[in-house]
């Protein structure tokens, strides 16, 4: 097994096998922006409803909302966005490009890209100024004062401002959570590095409130539960570290940070944030609204509540599952590439093959099988071409099993069931391969690259 993943193999097995494009191709691309293909839509398809699972679904305490993108531009004044959602920018009047202040040591000077920004005596970098990174746009016909707005640069606030509604309609009480799944806009100075930085992203966020007095406990457990998320869902322990933010780093509101990072091929990098908000965003709205956004008990116990947030992107998700799954095996003295995904991610989760695909009656027992697992399963249908090329397709885009019909079959009414990882085959009937299925994807599941 090999743990040489360069983002670059993740780029290509991406585009090679139809999970991700570059954006606008045909028109000369656009530069860190892409668009989903089928398998990559299946995959965002799984991460999204499990995270749905453990975060409302499984759950008692916290309900769902689906907020507008463009919100009213007072919610960005009052959420300190349009004041401070800014990084510091700087130009290099030699080479053009443009720099994340912050970020010089991961950036690559225009005119000697091994070196950093600054590092060579042609480079002339002007003083860092502040960029906001919201996209602005305007609402209405009219371009005219007022009809300026922004696209969500996070869903978070889009929860807050309907606190005081799931409050009274849903019936809750702290410590309870709203959870949002959204595109989420950021004019990002240096986007880049495939899905990791990109303009525009799927956010999967959750803000849980809380006692105050509470908020620290729930912003441990908050961490742990994510942690083990990633850890059920076969990230090894290896390539995950949590790292606390100290208190320079911290956004002047939080209470406390930390990242839950993966090592990426870029190094070890934030895959998902969880901070403890303490009251800031329910104060800021009740300011700015003058509605006010509080807890009050049934004996008058009155508070604003903490708030816990997890938030992540389903592409920093995807990019690690595929660095993780990503391997290079030689098997017989043939190479080939497989994504050793948790069965749950995959997104087929099983493929469906006559071993001969001219025999019209292993055609039929295998189209009547995959017209039945279908109903309940994303699997795939394939009878095109040489068994070993069809299983190298199925190993390269992550299908965990692949059922082939054979002349057995025809005799006996079994299947085999190839496993991905260790290339196992045995022997089932074929009513039995729908329970076979389900109790498989129950199974839990270590990624066989290690820990
Ligand atoms: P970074 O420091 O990497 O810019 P951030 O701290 O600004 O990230 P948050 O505002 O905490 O990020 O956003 C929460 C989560 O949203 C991140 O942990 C990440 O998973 C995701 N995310 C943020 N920006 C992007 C982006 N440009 N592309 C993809 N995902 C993103």
């Amino acid at each position: 097994m090999s743990d040489d993943v360069t983002m670059d193999k993740i780029v290509s097995l991406s585009r090679r096998r139809g999970f991700v494009f570059p954006s606008s191709e045909i028109y000369g691309g656009m530069g860190s922006t892409f668009d989903f293909g089928h398998y990559g839509v299946l995959m965002k398809n799984n991460i999204r409803e499990l995270w749905f699972e453990a975060m409302v679904r499984n759950r008692d305490d916290i309900v769902a909302i689906d907020s507008a993108v463009i919100l009213h531009p007072k919610v960005w004044e009052a959420s300190g966005h349009v004041a401070g959602f800014t990084d510091p920018l700087i130009d290099c009047r030699t080479c053009k490009l443009r720099f994340r202040a912050d970020k010089l040591e991961d950036s690559n000077c225009g005119l000697k890209p091994s070196k950093h920004p600054g590092e060579t005596p042609e480079c002339d970098l002007t003083e860092p100024r502040r960029f906001n990174l919201m996209f602005e746009t305007t609402v209405g016909a009219l371009q005219e004062e007022g009809s300026r707005a922004f696209l969500r640069p996070e869903t978070a606030q889009g929860i807050f401002i309907n606190f005081k509604n799931v409050l009274q309609i849903a019936r809750r009480k702290p410590p309870f959570g709203i959870a949002q799944i959204g595109k989420s806009f950021r004019n990002e100075i240096t986007p880049g590095n495939f899905l990791f930085r990109v303009r525009e992203f799927e956010q999967m966020e959750m803000e849980f409130f809380v006692p105050p007095d509470e908020a620290e406990k729930w912003y441990r457990y908050w961490i742990d539960e994510r942690l083990n998320w990633y850890r059920r869902y076969g990230l090894r322990d290896s390539k995950l570290r949590v790292r606390e933010h100290g208190p320079e780093e911290r956004s002047h509101y939080s209470q406390g940070t930390s990242d839950i990072e993966y090592e990426y091929p870029i190094g070890w990098s934030e895959l998902e944030g969880i901070a403890n908000r303490g009251d800031f965003d329910l104060t800021q709205h009740t300011e700015y609204s003058t509605t006010k956004l509080e807890y009050v008990g049934q004996d008058s116990e009155r508070y604003v509540p903490y708030v816990i947030e997890p938030a992540v992107s389903i592409e920093r998700i995807m990019v690690a599952l595929l660095v993780d799954a990503y391997d290079e095996e030689v098997v017989g003295e043939r190479e080939r590439t497989v994504l050793r995904l948790h069965p749950k991610m995959a997104p087929v989760t099983a493929a469906i093959l006559p071993l001969i695909g001219k025999s019209d009656d292993m055609v039929a027992k295998a189209r009547s099988l995959y017209e039945d697992l279908r109903r309940r399963h994303s699997v795939e249908y394939d009878d095109s071409g040489a068994i070993g090329r069809r299983y190298r397709r199925q190993d390269e885009i992550g299908t965990p099993w692949a059922f082939t019909v054979d002349e057995q079959t025809l005799a006996d009414d079994t299947v085999t069931v190839r496993d991905r990882d260790s290339l196992a085959q045995e022997r089932i009937a074929i009513p039995e391969v729908r329970d076979w299925l389900d109790d498989a994807l129950e199974r839990d599941w270590k990624s066989p690259k290690g820990s």
